[in-house]
Parts: structure tokens; C-alpha cells; sequence
């Protein structure tokens, strides 16, 4: 591929949006535009990465037996509506409608799409299992997009979904994903871990998500050196904390004017806010729910909706702490509270607590559960803290960042019970399909090999995601025997099947080499006329410091047996 033949507008400014280093260099090697928030063109030079990341997938889950389809883009809401979905995807979900009048929406997932096509084609339990993947467009209309292409409205993904007579094959064709995920992430070159996760939207009982390690990353995982147990925060195990002892006292008001929150309260009566219990209201499908946790600790809203097995949930608005608790927020208890209480375990220690008196600037001290308030569950609901101690080995838990690439999930029969989808078992009878989902972020990959690796000149890519596995650089484009020499190399280096990138723009040294640099192609072959004159060129790796004299005659045969290796750090 010649440069002066090529869509490659390199930007030397650092375009001002951009907001993490994948999204700045992406820009500013022409491999990606922003048309409109969350929305993004894929230039030739990133479309090739993008590519190398779809060929990788489609190889590894072909090997696991995976068959690929193409689903619709479009799906119908009388779909949704039988998982029970339109009304609980939220906002997220793009709907439209067409000229009928028939409402659909733009797919942010397939669960309910390739359940239909599967309910309709198969029949018995010899059909099965199956494992069905597609590679495609997803519309997620997200809160806040950002990081560029990491987190788009508009993105690649490859969908996976596998259906089953039994839990049995479905675990063990799930661990065999995880399998495949684990050779995919590693043929990308990334630094990796796969997580337990929290299942979230699509619901299911079992799953796994997999982090590229990076400081950008906008995911917490709580991992166990010792034992090697590793969760995202949103779902790391918080153990029961030892209950406090001391004699029960009288409850008694105390007066707090202003004074809404554990921090104000806590310097007020100078009490340490492990004696506090947070009272928060939230909404789960239309019911208000009362939320408590020891006022040192945070409330995990995953694990709260996880355990009240709630398709929709959000925090209260003030005015259902007006009406439930007849007072303004920050001064809500749980004593004589008419709702539903949740506790988190650690508010079931405290002795002689301190909560808000259900009265606007109002506190009541020495309260004590099961004395002064029942509630309904008592579960774990808060976030780990960083050394805590591990669920599986009681070592510190240690946290990092990481991006999450992949996911997997266990989903048993949720959506082939509601969709009434089934085959016909051993004997005649219709049995729901047991099933999993897997999905890869093909593009947010791009932006994750980016992120874990580069320098202040540019990219560098690893693995097997290079766009280009050599740029041959001649130093003017004038000279005809520096041409020759490059399209001697372009050709022999091509024959022995790498992928080559020329610099023939008639370009200062100077503007190439760092046009070189910022597209971070592995390697770098110099024609300059002096070395040449030798019978020599210039070979460096991007990110080495320094750079080989090497016979124009030896060139191809050098990077033919360094292809593939790994970049020297
Ligand atoms: P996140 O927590 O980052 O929003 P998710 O749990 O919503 O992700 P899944 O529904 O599991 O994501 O989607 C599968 C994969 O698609 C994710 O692992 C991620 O790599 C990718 N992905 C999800 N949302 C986006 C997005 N807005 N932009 C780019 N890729 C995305
Ligand atoms: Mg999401």
C-alpha cells in the first residue's frame, strides 16, 4: 500500500475532545472521525485494525464450533415485549417507528431476536447444543459517551449465544468461550483478566467479564493475590463484619438542624460514622424500597438490585422521602418506618447507632437493630473496600482499573421461559432451552490495545493487531534509486506475506518519521541514499532505541523471522 494512495489524515495537534490517550492517537493517526457524539466514521487504517480484531474472533469461535449469522439491526418491540424488556432496557434503547406506525428498536443486544429464530428452527434435543454468533452494529443511546470509541452510542460487536438441553452443556460450552476469549485477548496482545460480573440487565445467574488492564480503565476490580479470586466491585463478596458489643441504651432524639448528612451528623455529636446507619430510598419496579448500611461503608446498588431481583431500580426522589418518611432526606431512619427495609450485613452489628428520626433536622441515637427496627432481608449489599478481606481466602483484596473488552454470561432459561421457547426432550416432552450469551466490544478492543499500548510519540502495536507489519520509508521520493530499492522491498517483502506500508508522500525526513512513529507499525525499513550507496538500509523496531544496517539483499529474510515476536518494552 503506497501513503501517497491512501486515506491517512495525520493530525499533529491534539485534537481537544479527546478525552483518554486511545482516543487522541486514533484521531491523530486517521484512524477514526467523530461525526456526532457517540458516533464515529472508521478510516482505511483503522478499519484495518479493526478487522484483524473481527478475523481473530470469528477464527477462535469457529474453533469452538461457533456459527456465524447476521442478524437484524431493526428489531421489532412485540419481541422485546415478550422478555419483558421494552419497558426495562430504559433509555439506553433507541426506538423508532416505521411508516406503519410499528414500533421498533435499534438492537443495543439479541437475546430476544435469536431466541425467536432458534424457537421457530429447532425442534429436538439432537439439534442441540448450539452456538450461534454474529458480528454487527449495536445502538446504545449511553448516558455519557466518551472515550471515543470505547464507549460509543453507535459500536462493533460480536454476539454469541449458545442454547442447550441442560445446564450441564451449557456450562461446560461456557467454559469452553471463556477458553476461547482467553486465546483471542492473548492472539490481540493484551494484558488481560478475566473477572467474576455482575449480570445486570440481561439478568441470568452466572458471569464473567473480561479486563484489559489499564489505569484509563473505567471498570474497579477487587482481586485476591493469594488465591487469585478476581470481581468487579460490582459484584466482589463483602464478608460479615464482626458485631460491636456493649449494653443497649435508651433511643433517644437529638437535634440536627441542617445537618442532612453522615459527615455533618458524625462532627456534630462527635460520634465516628461507624455508628451511623444510612438510610437510602430507592424505587424498585414502582415500589419504594429503604436501603441501610453502616455510615462508614457505601451501598452497592448492583448488589441491592441483584438481591430484591428488581427489573427496574433507581434512587428516590425527595418526594418519596416526604411521603414514606415524612421528612427531608438525610434525616430518614429505619425506625417505625413503614417499607420495606433492606439491611446490608454490617448494619446488623452496630450497638447504639445513629440514624436520622424520620423528622426534618431530627437524629436519634442509641438505636439498636432488632430492638428498634426489623428488616425484611439482611443481605450483602455494599461496595468492597480496597483490603478488605478476600470471600474465597480472608487475604487483602487489592483493586486496579481495567476496560472491559468481553462478557459472558450464564443465562439458564430466563428468556426462553418468557418467550415460551423450547425443543422437544428424550421423551416427547417441550423443555425451555438452557442458554449463554457471550459478547466481544470488537471495536472498544481497538481503543483498549491503544490505551495499554503506546508512548508520547504514538501507538505501538503488539500482538497479532498491527494494521501494517512493515512501513518502508524512502528519505526522498525524488531519487530513483532510493525508489527502486523500496519497491524491490515492497515486492519481496509482500511476496513473503507481510503487510507493508510505503512512504512515498514527497515529504521532509523529519514530518515521515514521526507520521512513523504515531502510526506505530512494528517495524521500519529506511531507504537513504547513503547507506544504499553500501548496499544498505535502515531497519528499527517502533519503540526500540536503536536501529540496524542491514544488507538491502538480507532485509526481507531479517523481518520475515521477526515477525509475530513481541515488541521490546
Ligand atoms: P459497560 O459496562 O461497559 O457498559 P455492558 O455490560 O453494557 O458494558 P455488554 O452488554 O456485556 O456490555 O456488551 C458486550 C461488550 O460490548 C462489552 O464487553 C464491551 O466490550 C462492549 N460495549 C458495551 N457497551 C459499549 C459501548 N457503549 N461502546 C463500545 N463498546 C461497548
Ligand atoms: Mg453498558
Amino acid at each position: 500500500m503506497r501513503l501517497s494512495r491512501y486515506l491517512l489524515p495525520t493530525l499533529k495537534e491534539l485534537p481537544s475532545d479527546a478525552d483518554t490517550v486511545s482516543a487522541r492517537l486514533m484521531l491523530r493517526a486517521g484512524m477514526i472521525r467523530k461525526v456526532a457524539s457517540g458516533l464515529y466514521e472508521w478510516l482505511p487504517f483503522g478499519l484495518r485494525v479493526l478487522r484483524k480484531v473481527e478475523r481473530i474472533v470469528r477464527e477462535e469461535m469457529d474453533r469452538v464450533g461457533g456459527l456465524e449469522v447476521w442478524l437484524p439491526v431493526v428489531q421489532p418491540k412485540s419481541l422485546w415485549e415478550e422478555s419483558g424488556r421494552w419497558g426495562a432496557y430504559g433509555r439506553e434503547m433507541m426506538r423508532l417507528k416505521d411508516r406503519k406506525d410499528t414500533e421498533f428498536c435499534l438492537a443495543p443486544t439479541a437475546e430476544e431476536v435469536i431466541t425467536d429464530l432458534v424457537r421457530r428452527e429447532v425442534r429436538s434435543y439432537r439439534e442441540l447444543p448450539l452456538l450461534l454468533y454474529q458480528f454487527g452494529t449495536k445502538f446504545r443511546d449511553e448516558v455519557r459517551p466518551r472515550f471515543g470509541v470505547m464507549r460509543a452510542r453507535e459500536f462493533y460487536m460480536k454476539d454469541a449465544y449458545s442454547f442447550h438441553a441442560d445446564e450441564a452443556s451449557a456450562e461446560s460450552t461456557y467454559k469452553m468461550v471463556l477458553e476461547a476469549y482467553t486465546r483471542i485477548f492473548t492472539r490481540c496482545g493484551l494484558k488481560f483478566r478475566p473477572v467474576e460480573a455482575d449480570t445486570g440487565a440481561i439478568g441470568g445467574n452466572f458471569s464473567h467479564e473480561f479486563m484489559v488492564l489499564a489505569e484509563t480503565g473505567e471498570e474497579t476490580i477487587a482481586s485476591c493475590a493469594a488465591c487469585g479470586y478476581a470481581a468487579n466491585v460490582e459484584r466482589a463478596e463483602s464478608l460479615p463484619l464482626p458485631a460491636e458489643s456493649g449494653d443497649a441504651l435508651p433511643p433517644e432524639e437529638v437535634s440536627t438542624p441542617g445537618a442532612g448528612s453522615v459527615e455533618a451528623v458524625a462532627k456534630l455529636l462527635n460520634a465516628p460514622k461507624e455508628k451511623f446507619i444510612k438510610t437510602v430510598f430507592y424505587v424498585a419496579d414502582g415500589q419504594p424500597v429503604v436501603a441501610l448500611v453502616r455510615g462508614d461503608l457505601e451501598l452497592n446498588e448492583h448488589k441491592l438490585q441483584r438481591v430484591l431481583g428488581a427489573k427496574v431500580m433507581f434512587k428516590a426522589g425527595n418526594d418519596v422521602y416526604r411521603q414514606v418518611a415524612g421528612c427531608e432526606p438525610g434525616f430518614a431512619g429505619p425506625v417505625q418506618l413503614k417499607a420495606t427495609l433492606v439491611a446490608d450485613t454490617s448494619v446488623m452489628g452496630v450497638v447504639n447507632g445513629i440514624s436520622g428520626a424520620n423528622k426534618t433536622d431530627v437524629h436519634l441515637r442509641h438505636i439498636n437493630p432488632g430492638r428498634d427496627f426489623n428488616p425484611e432481608r439482611v443481605a450483602d449489599i455494599r461496595m468492597v473496600k480496597e483490603k478488605d478481606p478476600c470471600p474465597k481466602c480472608k487475604s487483602a483484596l487489592s483493586f486496579f482499573k481495567g476496560i472491559e473488552v468481553g462478557h459472558a454470561f450464564k443465562l439458564g432459561t430466563k428468556y426462553s421461559v418468557a418467550m415460551n421457547a423450547g425443543f422437544l426432550g428424550e421423551k416427547g416432552v417441550k423443555t425451555p432451552f438452557v442458554m449463554g450469551c457471550y459478547g466481544i466490544g470488537v471495536s472498544r478492543v481497538v481503543a483498549a490495545a491503544i490505551e495499554q499500548s503506546n508512548d508520547a510519540e504514538g501507538i505501538r502495536w503488539s500482538g497479532g493487531l498491527a494494521p501494517f507489519d512493515v512501513m518502508v520509508l524512502p528519505l526522498s521520493v525524488e531519487e530513483p534509486r532510493l525508489m527502486e530499492a523500496t519497491e524491490r522491498l515492497e515486492k519481496e517483502l509482500t511476496a513473503a506475506g507481510l503487510e507493508v506500508l510505503v512512504d512515498d508522500r514527497d515529504q521532509r525526513a523529519g514530518v515521515k518519521f514521526k507520521d512513523a512513529d504515531l502510526l506505530g507499525i512494528p517495524w521500519r525499513v529506511t531507504v537513504g541514499e547513503k547507506k544504499l550507496a553500501l548496499g544498505h538500509v535502515e531497519i528499527k523496531r517502533r519503540g526500540a532505541g536503536e536501529s540496524m544496517d542491514v544488507a538491502l539483499d538480507r532485509a526481507t529474510a531479517i523481518l520475515v523471522s521477526e515477525r509475530g515476536k513481541p515488541a521490546a518494552d
